[in-house]
């Protein structure tokens, strides 16, 4: 072993977040490396739910749209949200799914670059990312394209035909990180406009929308967000293209939407991106897991992930190196976001195998096991007892029986 546990007790101990975990409800053994997937719940959010059916819906009812402040939920939420992701307050809102945010800022960037008829994205996005496109597309019958190359020849593809851009800034598979500022310098160059996918950036890495210059971002608040199964994702649009003109026009995005007129007139602001009415409940669990990861400095945020990281691959390398994991992931720590992912002729098997030994990791077709290291409650020695239980499955075969060969709908 090339680690002093001694070391790994005393990095624990002077870790500046290491309260934070208390604030999880994780089971005692249970190492949970999926934060990247579900984000583990906070123990506030059992009591705000509770307190939101029972006092604010139960007693409330109708009257808390405005008595328990519902009806600003999204833009409060989003400005909180902001702040994490180097956005000014205004410029976000907490509404839909990401995969419905991904349609709205896409025909938004197209409605203010009517003259060009391409959405570019590379190959191996997100594959909801790629078929919002394809979906933009076809509705379009054919008029706007969708264009999804290579991922080391999105910059040469860029021209005066393409309107937007869409990348993820933290690979969902391998993790490597975009350079957001450089690429959006290029891609504006070109007058492209830019959308960032956040999903696997929003409170795992430091993100600086604005000093990027970004136009739009979306992200997932039930990742690193902490908000918990199918929470409302958030959409960020740079205040200098509020003036677009939302195509999902909802009553919510409407200038006044009590007064119910016959015509479509949008809200100022981020808040014509707004739809439908808000998932109250969603956006009040979003909200404890925000709250939360507000509190928490984002720079020693990034400190921890990254040293979480290196110690996870140098264990991997010392207790794994003889069992065939090829590292996917970036050695360089500043294309690193916070998620080691290994190749494996067995991943999948291996993925399952390690649910038995309270190691909870996912899998990515073909071949990748994935493992996020969410800084706000991962401790060192989880890691170092992560690749134990790890290496105690490749050297007892745990993983070869019938059983981990099923592959379930949900991996
Ligand atoms: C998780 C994720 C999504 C999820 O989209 P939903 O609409 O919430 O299902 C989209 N894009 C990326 C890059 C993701 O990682």
């Amino acid at each position: 072993m090339n680690f002093d546990p001694a070391e790994i007790a005393d990095l624990d101990a002077r870790d500046p977040l290491r309260a934070f975990r208390d604030e999880f409800q994780l089971r005692h053994g249970l190492i949970y490396v999926d934060g990247n997937s579900l984000g583990a719940a906070p123990k506030a959010t059992a009591a705000q739910l509770a307190a939101a059916v029972s006092q604010q819906w139960g007693e409330g009812l109708i009257t808390s749209w405005l008595g328990a402040n519902w009806s600003t939920a999204p833009q409060r939420i989003g400005d909180k949200i902001a702040r994490i992701i180097g956005a000014a307050s205004g410029e976000v809102i907490a509404a839909d799914s990401t995969s419905v945010n991904i349609f709205k800022a896409l025909t938004a960037a197209l409605s203010l670059r009517p003259d060009r008829h391409i959405i570019l994205s590379e190959s191996t996005n997100f594959p909801t990312d790629v078929y919002m496109m394809q979906g933009i597309s076809a509705f379009s019958g054919g008029r706007i394209q969708s264009v999804a190359v290579e991922p080391e020849a999105v910059l040469e593809r860029l021209d005066e035909d393409v309107a937007v851009l869409l990348l993820t800034q933290v690979h969902y598979k391998s993790g490597l990180v975009r350079d957001m500022a450089e690429v959006t310098r290029r891609a504006h160059e070109k007058g492209v406009l830019v959308i960032w996918d956040l999903s696997h950036s929003a409170g795992a890495i430091e993100v600086d929308l604005n000093g990027a210059k970004a136009d739009f971002a979306v992200g997932c608040g039930y990742k690193y967000l902490n908000g918990g199964p199918g929470a409302p994702a958030f959409l960020f649009v740079a205040e200098r293209h509020h003036s677009a003109r939302p195509v999902l026009s909802g009553w919510f995005g409407h200038a006044s939407p009590f007064t119910f007129e016959e015509d479509y007139r949008p809200a100022e602001g981020i808040t014509r991106f707004l739809c439908g009415t808000p998932p109250v409940l969603g956006l009040v669990a979003l909200e404890a897991g925000v709250d939360l990861l507000c509190r928490a400095d984002m720079r020693e945020l990034r400190k921890k992930s990254l040293r979480l990281s290196q110690l996870f691959i140098e264990q991997m390398e010392e207790r794994c190196g003889e069992f065939g994991f090829t590292l996917v992931s970036p050695l360089e720590p500043d294309l690193r976001g916070s998620q080691i992912s290994y190749a494996h002729p067995n991943s999948y098997e291996i993925v399952q195998a390690l649910k038995a030994f309270e190691v909870i990791g996912d899998f990515r077709a073909p071949d990748v096991l994935r493992f996020g290291l969410t800084p706000l409650y991962l401790r060192y020695a989880d890691i170092v007892e992560a690749v134990e239980r790890i290496r105690e499955v490749c050297v007892t075969r745990a993983w070869d029986k019938p059983e981990y060969r099923e592959r379930a709908a949900v991996t």
